[in-house]
């Protein structure tokens, strides 16, 4: 650690109070101004372009107002920012397909060889070409005309078809929107019909939310405005710090910026969690996004340490420890005193274990009282070993590479076993000791050449969190 960091304020804030003060607050207000990304997006809506000038004006208006409603709210992280629930109301507003049925007239008026249809329950494209007075043939036609073109007639229920017509009633185009990103249309050309995809990117801005755990990580998550997945990747973040299973409790709490999906002012998706802060039992735990030049993505904490860690805990996900590691215990069949120099995880049989950190398969076979077992040389110093498997993953053999996490096998009570659990060895150099006394060696900090770079990032998001959080309960005691 003898780099010179550029000049920064401390990193763990224990008062809120530090946010509102300078470089922080600086920092921050520079960041509020951060979702520029707000640039329109490309508009691929065929009824858009169909519009007279005036309306498309509107419409355009309309949008940025939406986007405009929707920025105030990214503020304000009891607005519900991603909840999935409002999406109807916002796609009503939002999409010029679910105009009322009179507006639909108009344009209609205006433009008599356009017609929309909404597919209901039982429409198949031959009865929506009939609806709008093509001929049958003319089904066959579309859908001969182009591999993609069967897309049409995987219609669902509420999707708009726009059918655009010649004066003699021919089939000139067809279009339909699939989904926020996805629109499909046909083209009708001297060689029969042309099929085009538009896939609309989404703008990317940034959203942040706080939570305090009441009941449950997923219940407060939920009301805060974190949808499942963010707060299964937030999880994930922390999983080695923090045991999500047993350890949350009343009162933890969590701060979360993380990248919004928009679309003409509709949220359509989430992205990455760009920086988040976790508060467990008192203690604080800090990560943000890093891609270093190689192209590698990893989280660190505030100061550049990984914060995955060369190992997880347990080999088995919600196992039951049903002998801990001792150097002297009566061995439940030999029934003779002997050290059980790993863990026992009761679980399933069949259930999947997990390579604890990467490494290489130097056994997978059987091996005396283990049965079944696989060990992992991890590196020069470190082995793992898993013993009493009901068979190996697929791919798991002598010599294998594996990944942290990596299924190798399944719980089983193969040799000296009384049921179906892991037996669990951690050994550095040899001499074995308790995983789960073990303090976990780290993965790779952030490289001193990039620090620097780190830290410009790592900064911001810290400073951004501490303001919106000083703001959000400034705002609360009011
Ligand atoms: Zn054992």
């Amino acid at each position: 650690m003898n780099d010179t960091p550029p000049k920064a304020p401390p990193l763990y804030p224990k008062s809120h109070l530090l946010a509102a003060s300078g470089i922080a607050a600086l920092l921050s207000l520079a960041l509020l101004v951060f979702p520029s990304s707000d640039v329109e997006a490309k508009k691929t809506n065929l009824a858009l372009e169909l519009d007279t000038p005036a309306d498309q004006l509107k419409q355009e208006q309309d949008a940025q107002n939406q986007n405009k409603a929707t920025d105030e709210t990214t503020v304000s992280p009891f607005a519900q920012i991603d909840n999935g629930a409002d999406e109807p109301e916002d796609t009503a507003k939002t999409e010029p397909q679910a105009l009322p049925a009179a507006a639909e007239a108009v344009v209609a008026a205006k433009n008599p060889g356009h017609k929309e249809i909404v597919v209901s329950k039982g429409d198949t494209l031959s009865t929506l070409f009939e609806k709008v007075g093509l001929p049958p043939a003319a089904v066959h036609e579309v859908i001969a005309s182009d591999k993609q073109a069967k897309q049409f007639s995987q219609l669902k229920n509420g999707q708009v078809l726009q059918f655009e017509l010649t004066p003699d009633g021919n089939l000139k185009q067809l279009h339909s929107k699939i989904n926020d990103l996805e629109s499909i249309s046909l083209s009708r050309t001297d060689k029969g019909y042309t099929f085009t995809r538009d896939v609309s990117k989404p703008n990317v801005r940034t959203a942040y939310v706080h939570g305090v755990i009441n009941n449950s990580l997923s219940q407060s998550a939920q009301r805060a405005g974190l949808n499942h997945s963010m707060t299964m990747d937030m999880a994930n973040i922390f999983g080695y710090d923090v045991d999500f299973a047993q350890d949350i409790r009343k009162g933890d709490e969590f701060d979360v910026i993380y990248e919004q999906k928009v679309v003409n002012g509709k949220t359509v998706g989430t992205g990455n969690i760009l920086s988040a802060r976790f508060t467990n039992r008192g203690k604080t735990y800090t990560a943000v996004r890093y891609t270093n030049k190689q192209g590698n993505t990893n989280y660190y904490t505030a100061d550049g340490n990984s914060m995955r860690k060369a190992f997880i805990r347990t080999p088995v996900e919600y196992a039951r420890i049903s002998s801990m590691f001792s150097m002297g215990r009566k061995h439940p069949i030999l029934n003779k005193i002997r050290a059980h120099k790993g863990i026992d995880y009761a679980a399933p049989r069949g259930t999947p274990i997990k390579a604890t950190g990467d490494g290489k398969v130097i056994l997978a076979g059987r091996r005396g009282g283990y049965g079944n077992t696989v060990i992992i040389q991890h590196g020069e110093t470190y082995r793992t070993l898993y013993g009493h498997m009901q068979g190996f993953a697929k791919g798991i053999q002598n010599g294998s590479s594996v990944k942290q996490g990596q299924v190798i096998g399944y719980i089983g009570t193969t040799g000296l076993s009384t049921g179906p659990h892991v037996h669990y060895e951690f050994q550095v150099n040899g001499v074995h000791v308790d995983p789960l006394g073990q303090k976990l060696p780290m993965a790779d900090p952030i490289a001193k050449s990039e620090k620097q770079r780190f830290m410009q990032e790592s900064q911001p998001l810290m400073a951004r969190m501490d303001q919106e959080k000083a703001t959000m309960l400034a705002s609360s005691k009011r």
